[in-house]
């Protein structure tokens, strides 16, 4: 609240959880929210990315992001290579893994070191080749010192898919299995240590990377009903939400997350769970079950799966919830409300 009373943007509108639900609900949805030009999968669905339907065949997916993180460098990566990832990763999870479109819209502060700007440039450039996907257009504008924080970046992607090739994170199905892609929390706890001034002997670092070859291979390799990628609100949002769109039960067995010994030891000291943050390279799989293994296997061969597991079973029991195995006891996992984490992504 302002002084005035007036009801004012806060950074929990930001944190990807309850207020930004009720800012999408409130505002967002009644004014933009699929009309009778309807989308395949449209805005109502906010889901990674939108599905428009192609007037002779296939379809065209879309998605958008922008990057504000703070620092704009950090271990493991830059604000260039997340803004690149963020993109392409929201794309291959809904099924678009090749022939990937970017733009890239850069707003920089009066003041930021030109050599700082490169580096970022060289860094989208890097990603973009990993990706094998190229930057189309773009924009750059200038803000006076103070107006913004160094600089931010906005990155869209398209692809076209074969009609029948999308995947939405809606689609799970009672009976698959669970895959996770790697070591959760990376990102957002070597981010969260890094502006608290710890550094962990230099063992933690962002998993940041566009995981397009490795979503390739894991679709390949057999059915996946529904996938998203666990960034803002981490591992928990994400499989919640998933849960939720589904209306299906998930159970997870807590002992086969795979989390790194310093993530886990960091997030103590920090106070923060690893299944809460930020992953920038990472994506949760609904398999069919007689396919789970198979898809893991393969997801276990390419370079940025190594840690892959399956972590749990969708179920019909206890629709809409996440229900996780500690090793002592069953609880609900839940999204993470409480402290937003403005600027991990
Ligand atoms: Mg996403």
């Amino acid at each position: 609240m302002s002084d005035q009373g007036e009801d004012v943007i806060t950074t929990a509108h930001g944190a990807g959880s309850g207020k930004m639900r009720e800012l999408l609900g409130d505002l967002v949805l009644p004014r933009f929210a699929d009309g009778e030009e309807r989308a395949t999968v449209g805005l109502d669905a906010l889901d990674d990315g939108a599905v428009l339907p192609l007037p002779e065949s296939g379809a065209m997916v879309v998605t958008t992001d922008s990057h504000v993180v703070d620092p704009p460098v950090f271990p493991g990566g830059d604000i260039g290579r997340l803004a690149v990832a963020g993109t392409v990763n929201d794309l291959a999870v809904m099924g678009a893994t090749e022939d990937l479109w970017l733009t890239s819209s850069l707003v920089v502060e009066e003041g930021t070191p030109l050599s700082l700007v490169e580096q970022v440039l060289d860094s989208m450039q890097t990603a973009c080749e990993e990706a094998g996907c190229r930057i189309v257009t773009g924009d750059t504008k200038v803000m006076g010192s103070g107006e913004i924080d160094t600089l931010a970046i906005n990155t869209t992607g398209v692809a076209r898919v074969r009609s029948d090739e999308f995947v939405t994170d809606a689609g799970m199905q009672v009976g698959d299995r669970v895959i996770c892609t790697g070591t959760v929390g990376d990102h957002g706890i070597s981010l969260l240590s890094e502006r608290e001034g710890f550094d962990f002997e230099g063992e933690l670092s962002s998993d940041v990377t566009p995981i397009n070859g490795l979503v390739a291979t894991a679709m390949a390799a057999g059915p996946v009903t529904a996938m998203k990628d666990p960034t803002r609100g981490g591992f928990s949002a994400a499989i919640v939400e998933m849960a939720e769109k589904a209306d299906v039960g998930v159970e997870l067995d807590e002992s086969t997350l795979p989390v790194t010994p310093s993530v886990a030891s960091a997030g103590e000291i920090l106070g923060i769970e690893p299944v809460d943050v930020a992953n920038e390279g990472k994506a949760i799989l609904s398999v069919r079950p007689g396919a789970a293994e198979v898809v893991l296997d393969a997801i276990q061969d390419h370079a940025d799966g190594r840690d892959a597991a399956i972590v749990g079973t969708v179920t019909e029991d206890h629709p809409g919830r996440v229900v996780l195995d500690t090793g002592f006891g069953r609880r609900y996992m839940t999204a993470p409300e409480g402290t937003p984490l403005p600027r991990i992504c």
